[in-house]
């Protein structure tokens, strides 16, 4: 087949990018530079009407298809080998109703443009926190975050999508449309539909924040983590923490001696007055001897964007995920074991604490499955693209042992964690039986023919023929 060009993609109006295009080896490349596939062509949509022509030109063709929206998923799922990317990078406008407070986001937005529009009027709603993480990714998995415990999770948020169907059809879902398909998209993933836009509801939080990192040494873990496992118990729902053990990242704020020394940090955010949030962490900075406090009054976009630079695109990735139930003291000594058995400076292990108002959505109002849990945690190998295999293979190693370690402790696994030797027993454990067997169903009315299988994916329940 010869490379097709723009004016063989009916309806399209955006960019069709083919092999030797300029921009092809930047267009194909995601955020983990592990990923290395060569699609036949990228169709860099510029619109809904867009989507669903390249929805339209890939069936008419049997093509494979992907679906990129931030290009962040750890597996690489945004980009395939030989078949059509339909690529959302260009749709990143958001535009705020500060009445309704709603904001419209077009599927390929990043958090970053979302905070930024929703920050101008004070308000926000619960994302990612890399700023260039992808709205679409994030918000079809779950959607986890500082504003999490109190404003729900990204899909508890989520009131309307318009969305291009397997079909090349464009469909609205909310609470009074296409509802079976508005349950699926909040936490099936990408397996319904594509999602031009999403509508949020949004809440008024900052713009400043009381926020940051306390680091301790890595010889502390313990104590701290039992500290900080009472601390938590009795959090109010404004309070978001994660605790990341590896090394201090290299950034500017931090004393260079103090690099890439093995630490395990809180960071927090308080979703309430600046002064509240002072009262709020004040026993948690005061705990032991904190080797560096960054906590302070800070704006909401920063603190979203204060560790973009510790996951850059293009450096090499391996995540493992599980959810914890209790933070017992078994749980805390397999952590405290296994945190710091990397080779590399830059792996680490994030722990999202999870509970308040996420945890008290009801159950099967959304496809999302992990309410229950205590902590989401992500274990989380990264090394340099000049380093060779052996790295690659003491990472990945400490990864596996890692989650070995605590698998009699997991209850479940966040589907927005799993990587590409996760299998499909992984992503059911994502959802649990009944969960998944529902999400079949839905599938197998919106893409029987499981066109839309780049993704963590969910069979059809009935198999086209
Ligand atoms: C640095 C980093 C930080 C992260 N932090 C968080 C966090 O704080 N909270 C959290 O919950 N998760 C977090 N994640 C995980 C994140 O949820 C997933 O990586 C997610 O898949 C990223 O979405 P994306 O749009 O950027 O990814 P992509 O790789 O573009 O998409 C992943 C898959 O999602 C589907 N998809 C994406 N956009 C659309 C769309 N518009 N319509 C239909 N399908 C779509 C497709 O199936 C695609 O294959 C983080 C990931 C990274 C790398």
């Amino acid at each position: 087949m010869s490379a097709p060009t723009t004016t063989q993609i009916p309806g399209f109006r955006g960019d069709v990018i083919v092999p030797d295009h300029h921009d092809y080896d930047d267009a194909r490349a995601v955020w983990n530079g592990t990923v290395d596939r060569r699609p036949r062509l990228i169709a860099r949509c510029s619109g809904t009407a867009d989507v669903a022509a390249a929805v339209r030109f890939a069936r008419d063709r049997d093509l494979e298809i992907a679906v990129r929206g931030g290009g962040h998923n750890v597996a690489g799922t945004a980009v395939c080998d030989g078949g059509i990317v339909i690529d959302l990078s260009a749709m990143r406008a958001v535009s705020v109703d500060p009445v309704e407070r709603t904001a419209l986001v077009q599927g390929g937005a990043l958090w970053g443009d979302v905070d930024h529009e929703t920050q101008a009027h004070g308000l926000a709603t619960t994302g990612g926190i890399v700023s260039h993480t992808g709205v679409g990714g994030v918000s079809l998995g779950g959607g986890i975050g500082w504003l999490m415990r109190k404003h729900g999770l990204t899909v508890d948020n989520l009131v309307q999508a318009e969305v291009v169907t397997a079909e090349g059809e464009i469909v609205g879902a909310s609470a009074s449309d296409h509802q079976d398909l508005f349950w699926a998209l909040r936490g099936g993933g990408g397996n319904f539909g594509i999602v031009s836009s999403f509508r949020f509801a949004l809440h008024p939080v900052g713009p400043t924040v009381m926020a940051g990192p306390v680091f301790w040494a890595a010889e502390d873990t313990t104590d701290v983590l039992r500290f900080y496992r009472a601390f938590v118990a009795d959090a109010p729902d404004e309070l978001g923490n994660v605790v990341r053990l590896g090394t201090i990242p290299p950034l500017p704020v931090v004393d260079e001696d103090l690099h890439f020394r093995p630490a395990i940090a809180v960071a927090s955010c308080y979703a309430g007055p600046v002064e509240d949030g002072e009262r709020a962490l004040r026993a948690l900075r005061q705990f032991g001897t904190p080797l560096v406090d960054l906590v302070g009054p800070t704006l909401y976009v920063d603190h979203q964007s204060g560790i973009d630079d510790t996951v850059p695109h293009g450096w090499h990735y391996y995540w493992k995920g599980t959810n914890l139930n209790r933070l017992s003291d078994e749980v805390i000594d397999i952590v405290a074991a296994h945190a710091y058995d990397a080779s590399s400076p830059r792996s680490y292990a994030a722990m999202f604490h999870m509970g308040g108002a996420l945890s008290r959505a009801p159950r099967d109002a959304t496809a999302y499955s992990g309410r229950d849990v205590d902590h989401d945690m992500s274990i989380d190998a990264v090394w340099l693209p000049q380093q060779d295999d052996t790295v690659r293979a003491s990472e990945t190693a400490w990864a596996r042992a890692f989650l070995d370690a605590l698998q009699p402790h997991s209850a479940g696994v966040y589907v927005n964690f799993l990587d590409s030797d996760d299998d499909a027993s992984r992503v059911r454990e994502a959802y649990g039986d009944d969960t998944y067997r529902r999400l079949a169903e839905v599938k197998a009315k919106y893409d029987p023919e499981n066109v839309l299988h780049n993704n963590k994916n969910i069979q059809p329940s009935t198999p086209a023929q």
